[in-house]
This record gives C-alpha cells, sequence and structure tokens, in this order.
C-alpha cells in the first residue's frame, strides 16, 4: 500500500464526500483523486517520470495535496521546501536535490528569472496563482521552462495508470535545518509515510467523522504526515487554513464543528490568549494535537481548563516521517510526558554506549520502526551516524517512566553546564511559564568566565511592571541554586521559524551581536 493509491480507493468507496474545504470551498474525495491523476498525467507529458524530483515551494493550498499526491503517483520524489527560505537557502536544496521540476507560487516568478542559470538541472517551473495578475500570467506564457499549474491539470488524462511503486522508493526528502553545516535531506520512502500516517491515524482514533483543522504548515512533516495524510488515510475531512490565525482558527472549528487540532505550543500559547475566545469556542473538538516542541505543563493545563478539551502531546522528528510517541487516548495523558511508543515503533532511552538505562535515568532517545527514513540524501557519512545498529540516534535526551511513558528533557545540544552541573532548558522554561504574568519564555546558555557557561532567560510579559528582581525570586522559589538564571531578559516576542518553534539559535545570535 502507499498513499496515492489509498487515496484511490477512498475515493471510490466515498466519492461524494468533501476531502477538504479550503476558503469555504468543498473538493470531494472524487474531485480530488481525479485531479491528482491528472497532475501525475501532466508532470509526465512535461517529461518527469518515475524517480526524478520535484520540489514544492507552496504554502497550504490545494496545489500542495494535488501536487505532493501527484508527484508521487507518477513515482517522483518530492521535495517540500518552505517558500519563505533566502534565495540562497531555496537554490542550496534545488541543486543538492537535483531536483527537475518546482512546483511554486507565482510570488516566486521575479525569483526563477534571478536564479534559473544558477540551477541546470530544473527544466519545468509550474507555478500557481495567489491572484490574478495579468503580468505574471504574460511572464508565465513566455518563458520557455514555466506552465500554469491549470495548464499542466488540463493537459493530463484521467485514464492515466501510473507506474508500480515499490515500497522502498524515495517518495519524499525532508530537508532538515540541523544546526551546523548544510541542511540534510532525509529521504523517506513510501513505507516509511504510509506506515506513520497508519499508525499515528489509528493511535489517535481518526477515522470518517473527523474533521481536522489543517493550519500548521503542509511542507513541514508534523503537518504532511499527522493533519494531511493520517487524515485522507482515514477518510476524513481536512479544514485547510492559508496559514494560523486564531481568529480562523475559532471561525472554522465553530462553523464546520471541528473534532481535531493540532498546533505547535506557540499556537496553543495563542488561542488561549486570544481574547475573544470563551468556554464553548472550541466544544466540538474532541482532541487537540501538540508536538514539535515541548508543551508546558502550565499552558497545557490552562488550555484544557479553558476549553475543556484534552490536548495530547506526542513527539517525532523528520528523519522518523516523524511520530514515534503520542500520549494515548485510552489510557490517562500525562502532562509533560510524550507519550508512548505508537503501534509498530520502538523508543528507548540509552547510555554514550548505545545501552538501555534503568526507568528515570536520562540519556538519548532512540528510534526503530518502519517509519524510520532510508538516509540522508548523498551523505552516507551523516547516515551512519546517525543510524547505528539499527536505532535512529534522534539528538533528544529523554527518560522513560515505569508506565513506559517517555519525557524529554532537552535537546543534547542545548543542555547548559553550569559549573560541572547539567541544567536543561526546559525545566527552566517550565518554571517560567507557570508564572502567572509570563506569556513566553526561552532559556539558553552563555559563556560565563567562572562557571564555564550561565543560564539566560528571555521572557515575554504581559505586565510591564514585572521586574527582573520579581522573576529572579521567583525562580529562587522553585529551581535549585546552580539552575538560576544568571540575567533576565524581557522582549517583545520570541524568535519563531515558520512552524512556531521557538529559535535559541536566534537568541544565541542576538547576545552574540549585543
Ligand atoms: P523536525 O525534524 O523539524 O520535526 O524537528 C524534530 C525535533 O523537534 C526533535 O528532535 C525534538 O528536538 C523536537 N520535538 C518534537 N516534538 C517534541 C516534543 N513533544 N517535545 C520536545 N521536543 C520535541
Amino acid at each position: 500500500m502507499n498513499l496515492s493509491k489509498r487515496l484511490s480507493e477512498t475515493a471510490a468507496a466515498h466519492a461524494a464526500k468533501p476531502a477538504y474545504y479550503f476558503l469555504d470551498q468543498a473538493t470531494s474525495y472524487g474531485e480530488l483523486d481525479g485531479a491528482v491523476t491528472k497532475f501525475a498525467s501532466g508532470l509526465e507529458s512535461l517529461g518527469v517520470t518515475k524517480g526524478d524530483h520535484i520540489a514544492l515551494l507552496l504554502g497550504n493550498s490545494p496545489h500542495f495535496i494535488i501536487a505532493f499526491y501527484g508527484a508521487m503517483r507518477l513515482g517522483a520524489t518530492v521535495i517540500p521546501i518552505n517558500p519563505i527560505y533566502t534565495q540562497d537557502e531555496i537554490g542550496y536544496i534545488l541543486n543538492n536535490g537535483d531536483v527537475k521540476a518546482v512546483v511554486a507560487l507565482d510570488l516566486m516568478v521575479p525569483l526563477v528569472g534571478k536564479v534559473e542559470g544558477l540551477l541546470p538541472k530544473v527544466e519545468n517551473y509550474i507555478i500557481c496563482p495567489t491572484k490574478q495578475d495579468s503580468a505574471i500570467e504574460e511572464a508565465v506564457a513566455a518563458h520557455p521552462k514555466m506552465k500554469s499549474f491549470s495548464e499542466v491539470l488540463e493537459t493530463g488524462a484521467l485514464s492515466f495508470e501510473g507506474p508500480e511503486l515499490d515500497e522502498d522508493d524515495v517518495a519524499v526528502i525532508l530537508y532538515t535545518s540541523g544546526t551546523t553545516g548544510r541542511p540534510k535531506g532525509a529521504m523517506l520512502t513510501h513505507k516509511n509515510l504510509y506506515s506513520n500516517a497508519r499508525d499515528t491515524g489509528s493511535y489517535l482514533k481518526m477515522n470518517e467523522d473527523d474533521r481536522v483543522i489543517t493550519t500548521l504548515p503542509m511542507f513541514h512533516v508534523f503537518c504532511m504526515t499527522v493533519v494531511l495524510n493520517a487524515p485522507l488515510i482515514s477518510g476524513a475531512t481536512l479544514l485547510i487554513t492559508p496559514k494560523f490565525s486564531p481568529a480562523d482558527i475559532f471561525r472554522i472549528a465553530e462553523k464546520y464543528q471541528a473534532t481535531v487540532f493540532a498546533g505547535v505550543p506557540t499556537m496553543y500559547n495563542f488561542l488561549y490568549q486570544y481574547p475573544e475566545a470563551d468556554a464553548d469556542s472550541l466544544k466540538t473538538l474532541r482532541l487537540c494535537i501538540s508536538g514539535g516542541a515541548s508543551l508546558p505543563v502550565a499552558l497545557l493545563k490552562n488550555f484544557e481548563q479553558k476549553f475543556k478539551v484534552v490536548i495530547s502531546e506526542g513527539y517525532g522528528l523528520s528523519e522518523a516521517s516523524p511520530v514515534t510517541c503520542f500520549n494515548p487516548l485510552d489510557r490517562p495523558r500525562k502532562p509533560g510526558s510524550i507519550g508512548t511508543s505508537i503501534m509498530n515503533t520502538k523508543n528507548k532511552v540509552v547510555n554514550e554506549l548505545g545501552e538501555e538505562v534503568p526507568v528515570g535515568e536520562v540519556g538519548e532517545l532512540v528510534v526503530q520502526g518502519p517509519n524510520v527514513m532510508k538516509g540522508y540524501y548523498k551523505m552516507p557519512e551523516e547516515t551512519e551516524a546517525a543510524i547505528r545498529d539499527g536505532w535512529l540516534y534522534t539528538g533528544d535526551l529523554a527518560k522513560m517512566d515505569e508506565e513506559g511513558y517517555f519525557y524529554i528533557v532537552d535537546r543534547k545540544k542545548d543542555m547548559v553546564i553550569v559549573g560541572g552541573f547539567n541544567v536543561y532548558p526546559r525545566e527552566v522554561e517550565e518554571v517560567l511559564y507557570s508564572h502567572p504574568d509570563i506569556v513566553e519564555a526561552a532559556v539558553i546558555g552563555v559563556p560565563d568566565p567562572n562557571q564555564g557557561e550561565a543560564v539566560k532567560c528571555f521572557v515575554v510579559s504581559t505586565n510591564k511592571d514585572l521586574t527582573e528582581e520579581q522573576v529572579a525570586e521567583y525562580c529562587r522559589q522553585h529551581l535549585a541554586k546552580y539552575k538560576l538564571p544568571s540575567s533576565i531578559e524581557f522582549i517583545e516576542e520570541l524568535p519563531k521559524n515558520t512552524t512556531g518553534k521557538i529559535l535559541r539559535r536566534a537568541l544565541k545570535d542576538h547576545i552574540l551581536q549585543s
């Protein structure tokens, strides 16, 4: 089985059922499957064949879903790219990823003019409209390598069969940002993607009656598997938003009686703080899903109490397609925990020698299962370092309790060592988040002449009168001495990436520059 085949099966069984709503327009499973087939066939007539690489530079829209499933139906490998990356970042991925065709927003047309000389391997640019713009339409029509998305669909045939797909063929390459060196392309096979969507969907009991809010960016694997592929496998209906805005989420939740919402912790913070929301605003939701970064316990409790809905936190990484753990729905969810291993996936905590550590001890989380990537594209050494003895090393520090629930302590590389003692930023952040006036917090290590490193906090507060000394005193009440911040800085907003994850790296750079 693979995702594209499964979509055709669902379409055959439920042709008229809405697969998604976008800008209040419904598209049925039958229509979606037909568009996917036509796009695959249209790509083929442009000369794209099985095994070719095709990049998507798109925001959340039906174009993304059609291009993603269409490319897979043809056996091409999809490389999703965040469209707001810089010219250099995009150029690197297109070249390193040996991309033959690009599907991009019309906003990219001027950029194509500038960079196409540097990208000799790209043979086709397929341009998606964001608005009616005759200048762009003319530019597309005049350019030998450019086609409009609708033109590709129109040239495609509905009778297209497509090649046989092998489960170990690479379906997607995800470029992960990493903190050092160039991004690495994690190769995910059809088996990786299908099994993880199926297992996550069944663990979270996704079903035909679900209406799932898809607001996370589709180019990110959290969205791709959890709120795109898993619901489509289950025959559910997606409620797609072009971008995240609390007003839109509350409107859509109410209008379409949404049952599932997935977001990163910062989104939960925005929804919780939204002044016009009340206890009934999310009353149709049966489940909220959090992942991508640790969800502060204080935020989880406040949110659940305000909206009377359970948040199930899970964990994953691009290299595992991504999900490895989730809080189960038929047992109590544990605040601060990423839950237990989802079906078919094994997680364990190991020491530096790769040996499993006793319950409650901190070590590196390693993962095994059908969801673990094939390797990094053209990077055999990095692949060997990441997958050892059949286990994927996540780079995250974790511990497990007696009931098999895992807790992420922090990223290995974010740990701060103060005078020989380990301080996990997350522990300090949890204390800061529990302060009633603090809405966001991030902790990093900074060089210290006496202790090697010291703890520095950045906080966003709703109370303009809150002082550094008051926050320091609060920390003294809740933390051991060596974990206390050496400095506290109030800022307007924490830097975040487009997925909403807080960028600790940018905070470190900010310190170096000041
Ligand atoms: P990405 O490959 O971009 O999806 O990032 C994966 C990383 O996000 C993981 O290695 C973790 O460091 C982090 N992450 C994901 N989910 C969680 C979570 N629930 N708690 C803490 N960190 C998380």
